[in-house]
């Protein structure tokens, strides 16, 4: 069986600065099932992830740039349309690196079948995905979260900030949510039930505003942004307070480089623990998770949303709303 696949590729690295629709390209290229551990299979959602954008550059970091001209890679769901290996028949459902295309064939070892039990199939990219896990590890094994803590999320309304921010509440924590928009500050005290959310863009002194919404002060800070929120967030962590570093987004599409966190001092007065971390070093520490987060979506104590734009054409599209912040919940791709 013989198919045409159209995918996504970058025309250029982009070194600084925000992408344009303009560095990326579609293409397509003949694929067929040619051994007999060859799965075909046709994605029905893609995820785009701030993560990529440094993939964009040809900077070496966590992972290698991606190639020029080549299928850009990310997390993706799709259907078996054919398949030549025993582990995989028609119609089932699974999760692959193989994104920014619309059809592919890989070995199935590259596969992760999924039984959605229910669950709507987008929920394996966001809460039951990479960013619920990010959010589940962050908070459980590298913040330690106690029950009642005070806990400040950055990004709050995005894929991994609005799961921190729900986990935390299940927890008892008081949770004071920042994000950049008042929908989104609707979204987060409305249907996710944090303490307190505000819209940053709108906040002329950060340090005394997260000094008002909890005068006690923080003991976690799950930062998904970096540079000057996190250096506001250390004059209000309490004593022995964790700082678990997720994410730099507001420094991704920087053109200069960035001048560093000046009050060092403070981490040392009140003994924090900075701690940065990677999803990618706890891939197999996924079966609590799995479990308790299957369990908070079927209870409905933890609820998500997608942001969706539909076709493969409009994924570069997409990665720029992401960086733009036009999404509430997950980023996806509809294909
Ligand atoms: P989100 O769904 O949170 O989308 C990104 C959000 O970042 C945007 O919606 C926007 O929301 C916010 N943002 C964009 N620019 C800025 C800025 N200049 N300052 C502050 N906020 C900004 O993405 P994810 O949930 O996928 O990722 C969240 C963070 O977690 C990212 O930093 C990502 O790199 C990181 N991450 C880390 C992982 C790890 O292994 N350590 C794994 C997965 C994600 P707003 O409207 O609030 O500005």
């Amino acid at each position: 069986m013989e198919e045409i696949s159209k995918f996504i590729t970058l025309r250029n690295y982009i070194q600084i600065g925000m992408p344009t629709v303009k560095d990326f390209e579609m293409k397509s290229e003949k694929i067929e099932l040619t051994d007999e551990e060859n799965v075909m299979i046709k994605n029905k959602w893609i995820s785009v992830d701030p993560y990529m954008r440094a993939r964009m550059t040809e900077k070496k970091n966590y992972k290698p740039p991606f190639e020029i001209g080549k299928p850009m890679e990310g997390a993706a769901i799709g259907e078996v349309i054919a398949s030549n290996s025993n582990k995989f028949t028609k119609g089932d459902i699974a999760t692959s690196q193989y994104g920014w295309r619309d059809k592919f064939v890989c070995n199935h070892k590259d596969l992760k079948k999924i039984d959605a039990k229910n669950i709507p199939i987008e929920k394996f990219l966001g809460p039951l995905g990479m960013t619920g896990h990010t959010a589940y590890i962050g908070l459980f094994k590298i913040g330690e979260l106690k029950k009642n803590q005070t806990v400040l999320v950055s990004a709050a309304a995005g894929s991994v900030g609005s799961i921190v921010c729900q986990i935390a509440k299940i927890f008892g924590c008081k949770v004071i949510a920042s994000t950049g928009s008042d929908e989104k500050v609707e979204w987060l005290k409305k249907e996710l039930k944090v303490d307190h959310a505000f819209n940053y863009k709108k906040v002329d002194n950060l340090v005394l505003h997260l000094k008002s919404l909890a005068p006690e002060g923080y003991d976690l800070y799950f930062d998904n942004v970096g540079g000057n929120f996190l250096e506001s967030s250390i004059f209000r962590m309490k004593n022995f307070g964790k700082i678990i570093i997720c994410g730099r987004i507001s420094q991704m599409n920087e053109t200069k480089a960035g001048t560093g966190i000046k009050n060092m001092a403070h981490v040392l007065v009140k003994r924090l623990t900075i701690r940065g971390f990677l999803i990618f070093d706890h891939e197999n520490e996924i079966t609590n998770f799995n479990e308790d987060m299957t369990k908070w979506i079927i209870n409905k104590k933890i609820i998500s949303r997608e942001t969706t734009l539909n076709g493969l054409e409009n994924t570069p599209l997409a990665f720029i709303d992401l960086l733009e912040g036009k999404n509430i919940g997950k980023m996806l791709v509809k294909i």
